[in-house]
C-alpha cells in the first residue's frame, strides 16, 4: 500500500516535469527561431540601406566588401543578395552573377513574400529566410530615383542562412538539466513519503487486521501502534476502546441471558450475531408469555406450545402428553404425530422423569415398537404436573437437528410454566366444586350447570335421555350395624359400578347420601331399564368389606324415565325417576320400575311443576 502510494506520487510528478520539460525544450527552440528571424529582418534592411548608400554614393563596385563584412555578423552562415529580371536589365548579372540561384529565390522575386525554411538534421539546424526588395516612390532614398521600375516591384532579394543549431543544442541541455534535477527531486520525494509514509501504514495494516478478524466475529484482536505519532496513537486508543466496550457489553448480554434463558449449545461464530439471535428469541418468548396470559384455559396454552414446536421449530411428528399425579392420567394434549398414537403407561421417560433418546441405547424404549430415532422430554411443571414431549424424526440428523431445537423448547416451556400452573390449579378448583369427594362423580351443583346446558343442546339435536334416580335398600343398617366407615366404602362400590355400568357420553352425579342419578345420553326405551337392571345386578353381586374383615351384600333400587317422552321438562323428568323409585320401594326393594302416569295423580303432577 505504501509502496504504490509512493510510487503513484512519484509517476506523477516524473510526467509532470517530463511534460515540463518538452514545452521548455520546444519554447527555446521556437525562441531561437524568432530571434534568428529578427536578425534577418535587420540584416535584410541593413543590406538595403548600405546597397542604397553604395549606389548613391557611386561606389556599388566596392559593395562586396561591405557584404562580406555583413555575412561575418554572429550565427550567419551564408547571405546573398539576387537581382530582379529588371535589376538586371537596367544594370547587368552585377560583378558576382547576382541571378537567383535556386527556387526560394525565384519564387521570392516573383511573389514578393519573405520566404522561411528550416533545415534540420540529427548533426545540424539551419534557417534560410529569403527577403524581397520591394520597390517604393516615396521615402528616402527613393527607390526610383536609380530604378526603371514600379512602385511594388521586386528588385532583389537577400538570403541569409541562419546556423540555429547552437540553439537546439541549448535546448537539449537545459532540458537534461530539468530531467537530471527532476530524478533528483523524485528520489528526494520518494525517501520523504516513504519516512512519513511508515506510520501511518502501519497503523493502517494493523487496523485492517482488526477489522477483517471482527468481520469474522472475533472481536478479542486490538490495534498495534508502535510509532510516536500522537494522531495514530488516539486512533489506536478510539478503535481499541470501541472494540472493548464491544466485546464486552456482547459477553455480558450472553451471560445475563444464560441466566434466565437456555442457550442453544450451537453458538453464532459472531457474538454481534449471537447477540441478536438472543435478541430475537427474548421478544418471541415475552410476546409467547404476553399472549398466554389471556388464554382460556391449558388446552389453549398447549396448542400454542404445539403450534410454536410445530411452526417456528420445524418438528414434524410429535405429541405432547400431560401427566400427573393420581388425578391426571396421561393424556395427549397435542397431537402432531404422523401415526396414530396412543399413551403408554409403562413409559420410560414418565417413570424416571428423565429424558429419553434413542441413540443413547440400542430400543431404549421397550415399549415403542415405531421408535427408531425418537426422543422424549419430561418438564415438570409443578410438584404434582408434567408434560411429556414425545418426538419421532425420519432420519439420526434429524434426531441431532432437533435435540438442538431443545433449549428452546425448553425456555417456551419455561414461560408458559406459571400459566400452566394456574390454569391447573383454577381447573382442579372448579372440577373440585362440581365434584363429590367421596365418590369423584359429579355432584349436585354440577348437576344443575349440566341440566341446562344439556336441555338446549337435547331441543335443538331432538336427544333423549334416559334418566335413573338410584338408592341404595336399608343404607341406614349398614351405617347402624358396620359403622359410617364402612357405609362409606359401599357408596364407593355403587360409584365405581356406575361408571363401569355407563358410556363415556353418559353422566353420574351423586344425588345426595346415598341416591345416585345417571342421565343416560341418547338412550332408547328398553335400554334405559336394560342398563338399569344391569346396575342392579351389579350392585347385588358386589361384596362390600367390613371392617372385620367379613363382607356382606346389598341391593339397591332404580326408578327410571325418559326425557321427552315423559315429559318436555328434564327437572319434571328427575321427579318422574324419583317417583317411579319410590314406587320401587314401595314394591319390595331391589327392582327397576319404570315411570307411568298411574304412578302419580295427573293433578299431584300440576301442582308440582
Ligand atoms: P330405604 O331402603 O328406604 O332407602 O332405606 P334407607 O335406610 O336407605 O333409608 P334412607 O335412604 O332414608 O337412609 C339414608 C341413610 O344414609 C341415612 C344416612 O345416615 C345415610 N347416609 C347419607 N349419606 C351418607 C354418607 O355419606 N355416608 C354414610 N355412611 N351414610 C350416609
Ligand atoms: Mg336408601
Ligand atoms: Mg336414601
Amino acid at each position: 500500500m505504501q509502496k504504490k502510494l509512493s510510487w503513484v506520487i512519484v509517476g506523477t510528478i516524473f510526467i509532470s516535469f517530463m511534460l515540463l520539460m518538452v514545452i521548455l525544450a520546444f519554447s527555446i527552440r521556437g525562441l531561437g527561431i524568432k530571434n534568428a528571424e529578427e536578425k534577418a529582418q535587420i540584416i535584410a534592411d541593413l543590406v538595403q540601406d548600405g546597397l542604397s548608400a553604395h549606389m548613391l554614393s557611386g561606389t556599388m563596385d566596392q559593395r562586396e566588401f561591405f557584404l562580406k563584412k555583413i555575412s561575418t555578423a554572429k550565427g550567419v552562415e551564408a547571405l546573398w543578395v539576387v537581382r530582379s529580371e529588371s535589376v538586371i536589365k537596367q544594370f547587368g548579372k552585377g560583378f558576382n552573377n547576382e541571378i537567383a540561384r535556386d527556387k526560394i529565390d525565384e519564387v521570392t522575386l516573383n511573389t514578393g513574400v519573405v520566404h522561411k525554411q528550416n533545415e534540420e538534421s540529427s548533426h545540424s539546424a539551419k534557417l534560410r529566410i529569403t527577403t524581397p526588395y520591394v520597390a517604393k516612390e516615396h521615402g528616402s532614398p527613393n527607390c526610383m530615383q536609380c530604378h526603371h521600375a514600379k512602385e511594388g516591384e521586386v528588385l532583389g532579394a537577400i538570403s541569409i542562412v541562419f546556423d540555429i543549431g547552437e540553439v537546439r543544442t541549448n535546448g537539449i541541455l537545459t532540458s537534461l538539466g530539468i530531467l537530471l534535477l527532476s530524478i533528483f527531486i523524485m528520489l528526494f520525494v520518494f525517501i520523504i513519503i516513504n519516512r512519513s509514509m511508515q506510520p501511518l501504514m502501519e497503523l493502517f495494516n494493523s487496523i485492517t487486521f482488526v477489522m477483517n478478524k471482527a468481520q469474522e466475529g472475533d472481536y478479542s484482536r486490538r490495534v498495534r501502534f508502535s510509532g510516536h505519532d500522537k494522531e495514530c496513537h488516539n486512533v489506536m486508543f478510539w478503535i481499541n476502546s470501541l472494540l472493548d466496550k464491544l466485546e464486552n457489553t456482547l459477553n455480558d448480554i450472553e451471560v445475563t441471558v444464560k441466566k434466565f434463558l437456555a442457550l442453544s449449545p450451537n453458538h453464532q461464530p459472531d457474538l454481534l450475531l449471537d447477540a441478536q439471535a438472543i435478541v430475537h428469541e427474548l421478544s418471541d418468548i415475552y410476546q409467547f408469555k404476553r399472549t398466554i396470559e389471556f388464554d382460556e384455559d391449558k388446552e389453549q396454552v398447549y396448542r400454542r406450545i404445539g403450534s410454536i414446536l410445530q411452526h417456528d421449530l420445524g418438528l414434524k411428528d410429535f405429541v405432547l402428553i400431560e401427566s400427573g399425579k393420581e388425578a391426571i392420567n396421561p393424556t395427549i394434549v397435542f397431537d402432531a404425530a404422523t401415526h396414530k398414537r396412543t399413551v403408554d403407561p409403562t413409559c420410560r421417560a414418565l417413570r424416571t422423569k428423565q429424558a429419553v433418546y434413542s441413540d443413547q441405547f440400542k430400543n431404549i424404549c421397550e415399549s415403542c415398537d415405531s421408535c427408531a430415532h425418537h426422543l422424549c422430554i419430561p418438564y415438570l411443571i409443578s410438584s404434582d404436573f408434567e408434560l411429556l414431549l414425545s418426538i419421532w424424526t425420519q432420519t439420526p440428523e434429524e434426531l441431532e437437528h432437533t435435540k438442538e431445537q431443545l433449549p428452546k423448547i425448553q425456555n417456551y416451556i419455561d414461560a408458559a410454566r406459571p400459566e400452566l400452573v394456574s390454569k391447573n390449579l383454577t381447573e382442579i378448583l372448579k372440577v373440585s366444586s362440581t365434584t363429590d369427594a367421596l365418590t369423584g362423580l359429579y355432584n349436585r351443583k354440577y348437576l344443575d350447570e349440566y341440566i341446562e346446558k344439556a336441555l338446549s343442546q337435547a331441543k335443538r339435536n331432538g336427544i333423549k335421555y334416559g334418566i335413573l334416580m338410584i338408592d341404595i335398600d336399608f343404607f341406614k343398617m349398614v351405617n347402624d350395624t358396620y359403622g359410617h366407615d364402612v357405609g362409606d366404602k359401599a357408596i364407593k362400590v355403587l360409584a365405581r359400578i356406575l361408571k363401569d355400568n355407563i358410556r363415556e357420553a353418559d353422566t353420574a352425579f351423586r344425588f345426595g347420601g346415598e341416591e345416585f342419578l345417571v342421565l343416560l345420553y341418547e338412550c332408547e326405551e328398553e335400554m334405559v331399564t336394560h342398563i338399569a337392571e344391569k346396575i342392579r345386578l351389579a350392585f347385588e353381586k358386589a361384596a362390600i368389606q367390613s371392617n372385620n374383615g367379613a363382607t356382606f351384600y346389598k341391593t339397591l333400587s332404580v326408578g327410571a324415565s325418559i326425557f321427552p317422552i315423559d315429559s318436555d321438562s328434564l327437572w319434571k323428568c328427575i321427579k318422574f325417576a324419583d317417583i317411579a323409585l319410590y314406587n320401587a320401594k314401595d314394591n319390595g326393594r331391589n327392582c327397576v320400575k319404570r315411570f307411568d302416569g298411574s304412578m302419580v295423580e295427573s293433578q299431584e303432577l300440576k301442582n308440582d311443576f
